[in-house]
């Protein structure tokens, strides 16, 4: 059997606790606007994540400045909800929008332990993540996590994104280990999972939410927690 040598995680929604960041922030805005109660908070979030995942690919393709973009799901939110909204205010409420973003900034329960617990066994830990070199390194510190952190790599440094698998090579490279020793996980299936089987990694599919699997041979975690058990699943001991 292989020993496993590296294990490349996501960050969004794997190690950092994206959703939780987004639901304060929203929850507030909609607490603040009458016009946004037309609807559920989890019908508003699933909008918010509906335009994210389409502005986000604007971002990374350079297409779209991240503060409009935050201006523009505002603006989306307030027109999904059939509520006005005037350019001042799609201003300010992306600019409070990111404050209480960043206030509420925390890694995904468990993810520190499990970190540390790999490190225990001697693997090295890699990031691979479709996101901004800056906004990520901030995510890493606020959690406390840069510390196990041995390569960052982002999407935006190296211009390719997953499931593109040159980005995860670029990481085995920088890790100096082959495709065959390393695992990689993640919560997106169309990204992370199939971009690496794309590099010849064996993918653990982070499914905290208890989705349906796309098929039932990858193998599944549904929790950073508790750290032991979690690194048995990630390197089959
Ligand atoms: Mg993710």
């Amino acid at each position: 059997m292989n020993t496993v040598r590296a294990v490349l995680f996501d960050l969004d929604e794997t190690l950092f606790d994206h959703s939780h960041c987004v639901a304060q922030a929203v929850g507030q805005l909609r607490r603040d606007h009458a016009g946004l109660q037309s609807r559920p908070l989890d019908e508003i979030l699933a909008e918010h994540r509906r335009l994210l995942e389409i502005m986000h690919l604007e971002v990374l393709a350079g297409r779209l400045h991240p503060d409009q973009a935050r201006i523009d799901r505002m603006r989306g939110l307030f027109s999904y909800c059939g509520a006005g909204i005037s350019g001042e205010l799609a201003m300010e409420s992306a600019a409070l929008h990111r404050e209480r973003y960043r206030a509420a900034q925390r890694a995904v329960p468990g993810a520190h332990e499990l970190l540390a617990e790999l490190r225990r066994h001697g693997v090295k830990i890699g990031i691979v993540t479709n996101n901004l070199l800056d906004e990520q390194k901030g995510k890493l510190a606020v959690c406390n996590l840069d510390s196990h952190i041995d390569a960052l790599v982002t999407s935006e440094q190296y211009g390719c994104t997953k499931p593109d698998p040159e980005l995860f090579r670029i990481a085995l490279r920088r890790l100096g280990c082959e495709a065959g020793d390393a695992v990689m996980v993640g919560d997106s299936w169309e990204v992370d999972i199939l971009g690496a089987q794309n590099a010849g990694i064996r993918p653990v599919w982070f499914n905290r939410f208890e989705l349906a699997p796309p098929d039932d041979s990858t193998e599944q975690l549904k929790a950073l927690e508790p750290a032991a058990a979690a690194a048995r699943v990630i390197l089959k001991i």
